[in-house]
C-alpha cells in the first residue's frame, strides 16, 4: 500500500502501527476473527497487539458484533442522553472500587487531559508529576521528556509542544519513590497530581515494585495532592477491578480508554464523588464533547464487560498468558539468551535482557537490535507481535491452548535464529 504515503502522513493514522522500530513492510488488515487476523494479501497471524489492548474478548466476537449493529439501527448518534451511558457508569462504580462516578469521553487522550484539568481546579495547583517512559497519550503537558537530573522539570518531548505547556510537569523514573519524596519536599503546596500507570505497560511491562504505589497514595495524602491512576491499559484487562482491585490501592481518580470501548473509540475518567462533582454543568470546570457516550461505543463497551463477568474469564485469560510468559522464558533460557518475561492479567511483557526490569532506563538498555530479529522471525511464522519493544503483548479470550502452542513453536525456531 505505497500509496496510503501519499495521502496519509508515513501511511499510518498513529505512529508506531508504521514498523518504524523494526523496519519491513507494514500488514494492511483486512478482517479478523477471534485471535487471528488477515491482510490485505491474505496472509493470516495470530494477533498479539488486540488494536493495543481493545479487543480482549477477541475480533469480531459475535455478542459484540450484534450489540453494535442493533444500536446502530437505532440510531448513531443523538447529543442528548441515553440509557446505556447510565448502565455504563453504574457498571463501572461497581466493579471499580475508588470510582463513584464517571464521565465518558472519545479517547484515553481525552480522558488523561479531562482528569489533569479536574485535579488542577480541584486543588489550584498547577504542578504534575509524571513517570519516564509511562505513556498517557498526546496531551501537550504529557508530552515531556526528562531534563537532566533525577526529578526535573520536563521539556518538551517533540516538537509543537511549547516548553510552557511542560514546565509545569515535573518527570520521574518510575519506581523511584524517594525521586517523588524529593519533589513533594521541594515544591509542597506546588503539586496538584501524580499520574501513574499502576502497572506499567508502555514501555513493555514493567511492574510496580512493592511498597511503590502504597508510597504514592501515602504521599498524595500527606500534601493534599490527586492521584490518578492512569488504567487506560491495565483497566479491565488486569481483572474487573483494574491495577487498583489487584493491588488493593485507591486512587483520587482513574482514567479508561481501550477496553471499555470494545474496539470503539472510547475513553472515561472517574472517581470520588466531591471531585467529580466539580465537572461542569454541576461544577466550574468545563470539559465536553460531541460525541461523549456514543450509544454504538456503549453497546460495545457494555457487551464486552458483560462477557468479561461470566466467572473464571480473567482466570483463563491469565492462565494463557502465564503460558506465554513462562514457555518463551523457557525457550529463551535453553538457548542462553538473556531474556526476561512477566505476566499479569490480559497482558505478557518480555525484553531481551536480565532482570530486574524497574525502569525506562533499564527497558532502554534491553536488546532492541535483537527483539527487532525477533519481531521478523515472529512475522514470517505467522504470529504479529507490536513491531516495537517497548511495547507488551496483548492476549484475548479467543487466544486457546492451540495458539499459545502455535506462537511457542514459532518462538523456538525465532530464538534459535536471534541466538
Ligand atoms: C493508549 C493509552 C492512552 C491514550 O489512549 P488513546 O485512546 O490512544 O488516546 C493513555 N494512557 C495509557 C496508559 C495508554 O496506554
Amino acid at each position: 500500500m505505497k500509496r496510503s504515503r501519499v495521502v496519509i502522513p508515513g501511511g499510518v493514522n498513529s505512529p508506531v502501527r508504521a514498523f518504524g522500530s523494526v523496519g519491513g513492510t507494514v500488514r494492511f488488515i483486512k478482517q479478523a476473527k477471534g485471535a487471528r487476523i488477515e491482510d490485505e494479501d491474505g496472509n493470516r497471524y495470530i494477533d498479539y497487539v488486540a488494536s493495543w489492548g481493545p479487543i480482549i474478548v477477541g475480533h469480531a466476537h459475535p455478542v459484540v458484533v450484534e450489540a453494535v449493529r442493533s444500536a446502530t439501527a437505532r440510531g448513531t448518534s443523538f447529543g442528548a442522553p441515553t440509557e446505556a451511558e447510565v448502565l455504563l457508569a453504574e457498571r463501572v462504580t461497581e466493579l471499580v472500587p475508588s470510582v463513584e462516578m464517571l464521565r465518558l469521553v472519545n479517547s484515553g487522550t481525552e480522558a488523561v487531559m479531562s482528569a489533569l484539568r479536574l485535579a488542577r481546579g480541584a486543588t489550584g495547583r498547577d504542578k504534575v508529576v509524571k513517570f519516564e517512559g509511562c505513556y498517557h497519550g498526546h496531551p501537550d503537558a504529557m508530552l515531556a521528556a526528562a531534563g537532566s537530573g533525577v526529578a526535573s522539570l520536563g521539556i518538551p518531548g517533540t516538537d509543537g509542544v511549547p516548553a510552557a505547556a511542560v514546565a509545569d510537569t515535573l518527570v520521574v523514573p518510575y519506581n523511584d519513590l524517594d525521586a517523588v519524596k524529593a519533589v513533594f519536599v521541594e515544591r509542597t503546596e506546588e503539586i496538584a497530581a501524580i499520574i501513574v500507570e499502576p502497572v506499567a505497560a508502555n514501555m513493555g511491562m514493567v511492574r510496580p515494585q512493592p511498597g511503590f504505589l502504597t508510597g504514592l497514595r501515602e504521599l498524595c495524602d500527606t500534601y493534599g495532592s490527586v492521584l490518578i491512576f492512569d488504567e487506560v491499559i491495565t483497566g479491565f484487562r488486569l481483572g474487573l477491578s483494574g491495577a487498583q482491585g489487584r493491588f488493593g490501592i485507591l486512587p483520587d481518580l482513574s482514567t479508561f480508554g481501550k477496553v471499555i470501548g470494545g474496539g470503539l473509540p472510547v475513553g472515561a475518567y472517574g472517581g470520588k464523588r466531591a471531585l467529580m462533582q466539580k465537572i461542569a454543568p454541576e461544577g466550574p470546570i468545563f470539559q465536553a464533547g460531541t460525541l461523549s457516550g456514543n450509544p454504538l461505543a456503549t453497546a460495545a463497551g457494555l457487551a464486552v464487560l458483560d462477557l468479561l463477568s461470566r466467572k473464571g474469564t480473567f482466570e483463563s485469560l491469565e492462565a494463557r498468558s502465564q503460558s506465554l510468559a513462562q514457555g518463551l522464558q523457557k525457550l529463551a533460557d535453553e538457548v542462553e539468551i538473556p531474556f526476561t518475561s512477566d505476566f499479569m492479567g490480559g497482558i505478557a511483557g518480555f525484553f531481551f535482557r536480565r532482570p530486574p526490569i524497574r525502569n525506562y532506563a533499564d527497558v532502554c538498555a534491553a536488546d532492541h537490535e535483537r527483539f527487532k530479529a525477533f519481531f521478523h522471525a515472529m512475522l514470517e511464522q505467522g504470529i504479529y507481535l507490536a513491531p516495537s519493544g517497548f511495547e507488551v503483548l496483548f492476549l484475548t479470550t479467543a487466544h486457546g491452548d492451540e495458539e499459545i502452542e502455535l506462537t511457542l513453536e514459532a518462538a523456538r525456531k525465532a530464538f534459535k535464529k536471534v541466538a
